[in-house]
């Protein structure tokens, strides 16, 4: 006989561990005592050493669905004589800390127990077990007990207290355990009406809202929607007026995966990402049949789609008996917010600010501590029947609600630091050991309101990690709100800053989410990032490891007349490209035509004297102006708008334009002749779109082919947020490994700027190793 002690870490708390360790040692007769720590999990168990060693095998085999081990470490001492096994006491160690859960969808047993007469959690809103409800937006502090979430003031009623003690409960240490007499409650309002506090009522009352054309907000789990009937016009229509969202396409949650096939094509792949525990939001190619209004998402192939995902948003769907008869026709469901302020979480706050864009609140009284949207990813599998090991088919868009705060395992030990971000759709990172904690969706860094939920989100973080920065990794752009802070911060704290060239951290970020460590081939397709010589950066080849890079290609620079007026009217990127091509602004071009003859004069002058016209090499502005000259769109309502309309047209047409190459630099001159050309002759636009498309793939081989000549280097990486063009993605991917290079692509963090602090931070780690 003999006592095994070990410990684990990973994802192993609130996810059913401890109950598992507990049947596991009932089951093999053991005896000792499992409890959580702040470092993860201990166990001591007295047995037979081979036991024990079976013991500690099924730990790893049969561990439940939602954790995840990193490590398991065991030690053999002398027996102890433990009389049973039981789950001991949780207890904080000084500085420790470990991962912890994103949030879960509801599971299947509690969806039956949901819709099951008989059950004692009949259609309660909240119901949850250790296999799923909420983690992350609800956890105040760790270790993740009770107490130290937003349940807390619930206090559990006999029959939820016994299941919550009995280690053969599924329920068993569930700690958002609720049921309908001791948890929490929903209710429905109307601005200067009563409440309806009764559960069924304030539910009906929400389905006879929304089946009426009203716009309802829904508090979620991270934070609150507003929904709208997504086959009624005017209720959409009112809806963009409202959130002053212009074109921006909306989400949909639509009740089961029967419904989403009668409006998308669906893969196996794209079914099971809808059907998995995060439930993101995942693109979908739209069925030229379906109902949902068009201006869910004006002049796009497809749908932003996701399933139900908590028990409320069952109940809403399905009527009392789960039938289909009744099913509600598929939501808007978008975030409560007014247009790109973060989204509403807490009840007042809810009131005030969504007072004037919805006619009704469902609301509930459990808290939600840190807000989080919901997460968007598209399934890209790739070509040539290529599979990465696991087989990993995720592209994520946006990394957040399901996913977030799953760490990235970083493939060296990293100092504790901050990365900061940049701007748009902005995250921070922060690193501990192995891990690096990638925050959840931020948003656009524009604003007092999102700079608040920035500041808020990295105290969190840092709280909940156990971290205390030291030191600091931004964006080189000097006025980025998230620049502002990381200098402001490290002067008061006295911490050294790692500034980070916006394009390196892209490659960085790739490089480190797939546990590279050699120099690779940076492609860096973007739409905007400082650059060191102060131009706007976009278009990038560069030779790069995690502490240096060299720019080794780049797409020439042009003028961007008018700075950021140029990102709202590709019409001037393009005037701006023809100019410095010596391109005659012709009168039947349809960026021409945009302006008068006196604006087209003041433009001119402009260029011609360098007023406000910083140059740049972005690739995102060359889609921006080449859709416009194509006879695209010629101002936009959001960044990239008019390139992710021009992908969506592009043909099957094996035709390219001729880029050409000259001292590093890609030159389109040659291209935009082209397309002039064809616009002239009334090339359809899918084939413009398509041929061009072609030619960038073939441009980035050659480039990369001549980089790999010089350095030897065998590994490409693409990153950076044109790459979220899958058009441009498959064929540049397939180009580069018919050619016999090493492609690597983003699979757990976005390849927009969404991803980009996890590459800041992996600079600044390797920068400090020194
Ligand atoms: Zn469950
Ligand atoms: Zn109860
Ligand atoms: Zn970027």
């Amino acid at each position: 006989m003999q006592r095994a002690r070990i410990h684990i870490t990973g994802i192993v708390q609130g996810v059913g561990f401890r109950p598992f360790v507990y049947n596991l040692a009932v089951r093999l007769k053991l005896t000792g005592w499992v409890k959580n720590t702040s470092a993860g999990v201990d166990i001591e168990v007295d047995g037979e050493k081979n036991i024990l060693d079976d013991f500690i095998q099924s730990l790893r085999d049969e561990a439940p669905p939602l954790s995840h081990i990193d490590t398991l470490s065991a030690s053999f001492l002398t027996e102890n004589g433990f009389g049973a096994f039981e789950i001991i006491h949780s207890e904080s160690v000084e500085g420790a800390f470990q991962p912890i859960s994103p949030d879960v969808a509801i599971c299947d047993d509690c969806l039956r127990e949901l819709f099951d007469p008989l059950d004692r959690r009949f259609h309660y809103p909240f119901i949850n077990c250790t296999n799923c409800g909420p983690r992350f937006t609800i956890i105040k502090d760790i270790p993740y007990d009770r107490p130290k979430t937003t349940m807390s003031g619930f206090e559990l009623c006999p029959d939820c207290a016994g299941e919550y003690q009995n280690p053969l409960d599924r329920r068993f240490h569930a700690q958002p355990l609720a049921c309908a007499v001791c948890g929490p409650k929903v209710t429905f309002e109307r601005l200067n009406m009563g409440a309806l506090a009764d559960s069924e009522d304030a539910i009906s009352a929400t389905r006879r809202a929304l089946s009426n054309g009203e716009i309802v907000a829904i508090k979620g789990l991270g934070g609150f929607h507003l929904a709208c009937d997504a086959t009624n016009t005017a209720a959409v229509k009112e809806l963009r007026q409202r959130k002053l969202r212009v074109d921006k396409p909306f989400a949909l949650m639509m009740p089961n995966v029967e419904v989403v096939k009668q409006h998308c094509f669906v893969s196996a792949d794209e079914r099971e990402l809808l059907l998995s525990a995060a439930r993101p939001v995942v693109l979908l190619k739209r069925k030229p049949e379906s109902n949902i209004v068009e201006d869910v998402s004006p002049e796009l192939d497809w749908l932003g789609v996701m399933l139900p995902y908590t028990p409320l948003h069952y109940l809403l769907f399905f009527d009392a008996l789960h039938s289909s008869s009744a099913l509600l026709a598929p939501l808007v469901l978008t975030s409560g917010n007014l247009s790109e302020e973060p989204i509403a979480v807490d009840n007042d706050d809810a009131h005030e600010k969504l007072a004037k864009l919805a006619d009704a609140f469902l609301m509930h009284d459990r808290d939600i501590h840190i807000r989080c949207d919901d997460s968007v990813v598209r399934v890209f599998d790739d070509p040539d029947g290529y599979k990465t090991p696991d087989r990993k088919l995720i592209y994520p868009i946006r990394r957040s609600r399901g996913y977030s705060p799953f760490p990235v395992k970083m493939t060296k030990g990293t100092p504790q630091l901050l990365a900061v971000g940049s701007e748009l759709k902005n995250t921070f990172c922060i690193t501990n050991g192995d891990y690096a904690f990638l925050s959840h969706h931020i948003g656009d860094m524009e604003n007092y309101e999102t700079l608040r939920s920035f500041e808020q989100g990295v105290e969190h973080f840092e709280k909940l990690f156990r971290v205390k920065p030291v030191a600091i990794a931004h964006d080189l752009h000097p006025n980025y709100l998230a620049t502002r802070y990381a200098i402001e911060r490290a002067e008061r704290q006295d911490l050294p800053l790692i500034a980070v060239q916006h394009h390196h951290a892209h490659i960085a970020a790739c490089m480190a989410e797939q546990g590279l460590d050699e120099p690779v081939i940076g492609v860096a397709f973007d739409g905007t990032g400082y650059g060191e010589d102060g131009a706007i950066w976009g278009g990038e080849f560069m030779i790069a490891d995690y502490k240096n890079y060299q720019r080794a290609a780049h797409l020439e620079y042009f003028p961007l007349s008018g700075g950021d007026a140029a990102i709202r009217k590709p019409a001037r990127a393009a005037l701006a490209l023809l100019w410095s091509l010596d391109l005659a602004w012709d009168e039947d071009l349809a960026p021409v035509k945009e302006f008068s003859a006196q604006e087209l004069t003041v433009l001119r002058n402009q260029l011609q004297k360098k007023i406000n016209t910083p140059q740049t090499s972005s690739m995102g502005r060359l889609f921006d102006a080449v859709s416009a000259l194509a006879g695209g769109r010629q101002t936009v309502n959001y960044e990239g708008q008019a390139a992710v309309e021009f992908e969506a047209l592009a043909d099957s047409s094996q035709e390219s334009y001729p880029f050409s190459i000259e001292s590093n630099c890609i030159q389109v001159k040659e291209v935009l002749a082209a397309i002039i050309q064809d616009v002239r002759m009334e090339i359809p636009r899918s084939r413009i779109s398509a041929r061009f498309h072609n030619g960038l793939a073939e441009t980035v081989l050659n480039v990369v082919k001549k980089i790999s000549r010089e350095s030897n280097l065998q590994s490409v990486v693409l990153s950076g947020g044109v790459w979220q063009n899958v058009t441009l993605l498959r064929k540049t991917l397939i180009l580069l490994r018919k050619n016999g290079f090493r492609v690597y692509i983003h699979r757990e963090v976005p390849t927009n700027d969404g991803g980009l602090s996890l590459g800041q931070a992996a600079i600044a780690a390797a920068r400090l190793r020194g």
